[in-house]
């Protein structure tokens, strides 16, 4: 760059005198406009912003028309500095005006400029404004000039983010900053939550931006950047298993990066041009997000998201901060935003100031989202931006009915919600109160309500919910949440706690349930597979492995010393799995028998009908057991051959149709005809409407996500049992197996006016 006007070393200066000046912030921009100008040897130089109605507003100028300063505007995309702040990219150009997207502002009086060099101003990926430098003459700006430039428009991003001009614009114009976004995510727990952001990765606050010391930064960059390559070749290198596999190649791509020389070349520059080691790494982060941002690759686009992680990690090294420590200033109604999350990040968090969880990725079977809904936090997932579009502390709204998210909502948005968030409090209320009421319906048929649980964070639920115990403890989800299997006495602890937590109510412990879409990262021997839900999971992969199961069942043997134990297998197919299994379990009671180990009083051993191939063997099956459970999300995915986790097919087929009422109602019918204890433990027993059909099909336990037992308690306290059933067999035997029962049911809970609660 030509040294005419100093330099960007001596710009970065100057504009560090202004920033720290007791100045009016008109005028501070004024002064840095004019010294930008002054220091590039520019005829112009101007600063747009862009306001919440997607205008770029003249903030202030040095050589164009003074009067237009917050009057000329531009769209968002038109125009040369419409197309800057919609692409994110700088534009350097000889001959403006004769550029296709060049538009002109008579007001400003530009015509008589040539040159342009306009750069982006750019906080932490997002587009804040735009700054421009103009010459008379037809001349090329060079690199270190862009660079300059961008360097400065970091100072002015920070002057923006600080709501320091937000006082300049006219009454009732917003700047985008503070702009309301919505995201259309996925609904992943249900719950409504109003409060706060909390970044999960909290933004490191860079303040000091320049530094007079280049070569000090670099030397400084250095010594980070060492620090960061050891971190990463430590972690690769320790033989936790909780780094095999997917996290392995994540790691790997990290090192790769952390060693690639364009990314440290950039870093490097924006030191040569004054600025401290951490303000450099923000910006080419900036510049990478704003890229990104842009990008539908979505393979590109990742990569770019595992720079970002790496420059917070260089970020902190800088700083000489380790991993974020949970403040006690947490906000008693704090809302998670993050990228991605481990489930035992998020037990770090002190529940009581959860309000939910917005993740960027996120899917309904990620460990986390499993944790969050047993914590009862409401969850959005697939939020694209949403780390990047929120300052901690901003005001956000969670739906996880339908995934939701509103980020500095508008009052009237942030009304509604208040007022959806005071009517589901009300009814929780309700179902409190109906806590200690007995589980009869209104003509005194008794029904087990029941909950299913996984981890330990469930076991409060039981007390709150008013289960009548556990009817399924999924028990894969200690494995899923781990970084190892979990060893025997762990098993062992935690079927302790359960037992323990649950008095003298039933607890039905599942053995792990692995496989099709629970995958465990350290399970070296589970292979990719074209028809997972088909294939080597369940009671098949523990029987194979029967080292899995004995272990199991020995941590549930002692465990249950001196009282009831109830084993369930999943995903049965045929009985002679059944026998294996018991034959085990025998193996191993003995086993402990002889080393005196206290047992259970009395073990129970059922299965779940999850296959169909059972249902032609239900006499035999309820004569092999001690109970059935239906698992009906995979009966019915299998019944009807529809991916249960298919989004495009789950609202295709209905599990309230006649033919799958009668399979349950078959199911129910062979239970009673062979004395064996039925209970259904798939989401259907969750909803009000479903539970209804499965009371009139002959259900007289069910079990189900604890926050589903008051609103299905409150139906079944209002419910006729014995005239449903006899509705429903008259209406099962009159209509067709294309018809839809659910119409009839929601007939029959208005004509007995039963209020169900979806
Ligand atoms: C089911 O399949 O209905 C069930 C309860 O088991 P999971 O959802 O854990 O597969
Ligand atoms: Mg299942």
């Amino acid at each position: 760059m030509r040294d005419i006007g100093g330099g960007p070393r001596v710009l970065l200066k100057r504009l560090r005198e202004f920033t720290a000046a007791a100045l009016e912030p008109q005028e501070r921009l004024d002064r840095i406009v004019r010294e930008i100008a002054r220091n590039m040897v520019a005829e112009v130089c101007s600063l747009y912003v862009l306001r919440a109605d997607s205008m770029l507003e003249l903030y202030a100028t040095e050589g164009l028309n003074p009067g237009s300063v917050h009057l000329a505007q531009l769209r968002l995309g038109q125009g040369l500095v419409g197309t800057i702040a919609a692409s994110a990219r700088p534009l350097n150009l000889t001959d403006a005006q004769h550029h296709p997207a060049f538009a002109y502002l008579p007001e400003t009086g530009e015509e008589i400029y040539h040159s342009f060099l306009g750069v982006p101003v750019l906080r932490a990926g997002r587009t804040l404004g735009v700054l421009v430098v103009q010459n008379k003459t037809m001349r090329t700006y060079q690199d270190d000039e862009i660079e300059a430039l961008e360097t400065t428009a970091m100072v002015i991003a920070e002057m923006i983010a600080t709501g320091d001009l937000a006082r300049l614009s006219r009454p009732g114009i917003e700047l985008d900053l503070g702009r309301p976004v919505s995201f259309d995510g996925l609904a992943l727990s249900d719950g409504v939550g109003l409060g706060h952001v909390v970044l999960h990765e909290p933004r490191v606050v860079v303040k000091d931006l320049f530094a007079e010391d280049g070569e000090a930064e670099s030397a400084r960059l250095n010594e980070a950047l060492g620090s960061l390559r050891l971190s990463i070749d430590d972690m690769l290198s320790r033989r936790d298993v909780a780094f095999e596999g997917e996290h392995r190649a994540v790691l790997e791509a990290y090192r790769m990066f952390a060693n690639d020389r364009g990314w440290v070349r950039r870093i490097e520059e924006a030191i040569s041009n004054g600025l401290t080691a951490e303000a450099a790494v923000e910006k080419v982060q900036s510049d990478m997000r704003a890229r990104m941002m842009h990008m539908t690759d979505p393979y590109l686009r990742e990569r770019m998201s595992d720079f970002d992680d790496l420059g917070n990690r260089l970020l902190r090294q800088l700083m000489g901060r380790g991993p974020e420590t949970l403040a006690e200033t947490l906000p008693k109604d704090s809302i998670i935003v993050a990228r991605s999350m481990g489930a035992a990040e998020l037990l770090d968090y002190p529940r009581n100031r959860l309000r939910g969880l917005v993740l960027e990725d996120g899917a309904p079977t990620s460990h986390v989202v499993i944790v969050a809904r047993a914590i009862g936090i409401a969850v959005a997932g697939q939020a694209k931006g949403a780390v990047s579009m929120s300052e901690n502390g901003d005001a956000i709204i969670i739906d996880g009915d339908d995934g939701q998210v509103h980020l500095r909502p508008a009052p009237d948005v942030e009304a509604a919600y208040a007022e959806k968030a005071r009517f589901r409090a009300r009814k929780q209320q309700l179902y409190r109160e109906l806590r200690e009421k007995p589980s009869v319906s209104a003509d005194g048929v008794k029904v087990d309500l029941m909950m299913n649980a996984g981890l330990a964070v469930d076991l409060p639920q039981l007390a709150d919910s008013g289960a009548a115990g556990i009817g399924l403890f999924r028990t894969e989800l200690q494995f899923m949440v781990a970084a190892r299997f979990p060893r025997a006495e762990e098993q062992e602890q935690l079927y302790r706690e359960v037992l323990q937590a649950a008095g003298d109510r039933p607890v039905t412990f599942r053995t792990i349930d692995i496989g099709g879409d629970k995958v465990l990262p350290y399970f070296k021997e589970a292979v990719h597979e074209e028809n997972p839900a088909l294939g080597w999971r369940a009671i098949r992969l523990t029987l194979d492995k029967p080292t899995l199961l004995r272990t199991q069942i020995r941590a549930l043997l002692r465990a249950a010393g001196g009282r009831e134990l109830r084993i369930m297998l999943p995903m049965v197919t045929e009985i002679s799995e059944i026998r294996k299994t018991r034959a085990i379990i025998d193996r191993e009671v003995q086993h402990l028998s002889r080393f005196a180990h206290l047992l259970p009083t009395r073990i129970k051993l059922g299965a779940m009908i999850e296959v169909p191939s059972l249902l032609w063997q239900l006499n035999e099956l309820m004569r092999a057991v001690d109970f059935v459970s239906v698992g009906s999300n995979d009966l019915f995915q299998f019944v009807t051959a529809s991916d249960r986790g298919n989004t495009r097919l789950s609202s295709r087929f209905n599990p309230l149709s006649v033919p799958f009422l009668r399979v349950l109602k078959q199911i129910a019918d062979a239970g009673f005809a062979n004395d064996t204890p039925v209970t259904l433990c798939g989401e259907l027993a969750g909803r009000p409407l479903s539970a209804m059909a499965l009371f009139g099909v002959g259900y007289r336990s069910i079990s189900m996500a604890p926050a589903a037992i008051g609103p299905v308690k409150a139906m079944l306290r209002e419910l006729p049992v014995g005239a449903l059933v006899d509705h429903m067999k008259k209406a099962m035997n009159g209509m067709g197996a294309e018809d839809d029962m659910a119409a009839m049911l929601i007939k029959f809970a208005a004509d007995h006016g039963i209020e169900l609660d979806q």
